[in-house]
């Protein structure tokens, strides 16, 4: 990375991001922390808000206000233009829900996808929540696809490769079977939401790029009862099961390490 250019950017405009991995420095892990833990506080504020009656629009207003009052930025907002400051799908709305209007009825399942910037640096994670007394079926996938993240999690260590965190994300899931989303995708993260690699939650094994100490990413398996399938909406955002099951989505910011990798969208 050329410094004399970021330099430059940084005082004038915004940086733009040139592509490549980028290794973290202890500083700048420590501001992902900061990111990371702004990101479930709020989080932690959702799921005891969505309760059936509330809109997507008043957990929107609600997320902004638990980001900026720890001096956060939610990242979304103005992304490519995205309307909202969290993302909120509902049912077999998979990812990039608008929050808005919709009233959460009993049943639902909701998913929520919040980032936090500060100090230039970013936090990504998402849950799935459900509004209310949902059926067994749903419980089942909202479990299976959690777990889904936590067989990535677990595979994600230094010397291992993308395609080991998706191949083992994908074996979890498949095997119960459920249908994995291959059309998005896991990815790195920093200063910028989406950097390399890329992060599939499919195999094969033994594939894609290497995981190094200090790289961090964003692991997100999205998880059908039905097929993997998708479909874009009108809005151009919501994307949802092509065949209309209902869907499940959960993700966490992690740092690679030696070991056990640092989940970095926590509680600290
Ligand atoms: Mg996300
Ligand atoms: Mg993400």
């Amino acid at each position: 990375m050329n410094q004399n250019l970021q330099q430059k950017t940084a005082s004038n405009s915004p940086p733009v991001y040139n592509g490549g991995i980028t290794i973290k420095s202890e500083r700048e892990l420590q501001a992902m922390r900061r990111a990371g833990a702004i990101v479930a506080e709020t989080i932690a504020v959702l799921k005891q808000t969505a309760k059936p009656g509330t809109t997507t629009g008043r957990l929107d207003q609600i997320a902004s206000r638990e980001i900026r009052k720890r001096g956060a930025v939610p990242t979304f907002k103005g992304y490519r233009g995205f309307p909202g400051s969290i993302c909120a799908s509902v049912n077999e709305e998979i990812v990039h829900g608008i929050p808005g209007g919709r009233i959460l009825e009993d049943g639902d399942l909701l998913k929520v996808d919040v980032g936090a910037t500060i100090d230039s640096f970013i936090g990504d994670s998402a849950v799935t929540i459900g509004v209310g007394n949902i059926s067994e079926e749903a419980a089942e996938l909202i479990e299976v696809t959690e777990q889904s993240l936590y067989e990535g999690i677990a595979a994600a260590i230094d010397g291992a490769r993308t395609g080991d965190i998706g191949h083992a994300v994908e074996q979890y899931a498949v095997s119960r079977g459920y249908g994995i989303v291959t059309e998005y995708v896991g990815h790195g993260i920093g200063r910028f939401l989406h950097e390399d690699p890329q992060v599939p939650n499919y195999g094969p094994a033994g594939r894609g790029a290497k995981l190094k100490k200090n790289m961090t990413i964003a692991i997100e398996p999205m998880v059908n009862i039905g097929g993997g399938k998708t479909r874009l909406l009108p809005d151009l955002w919501t994307v949802v099961t092509a065949d209309g099951s209902l869907s499940a989505h959960f993700e966490h910011t992690i740092a690679i390490n030696k070991g056990k990798a640092e989940i970095l969208t926590k509680i600290q």
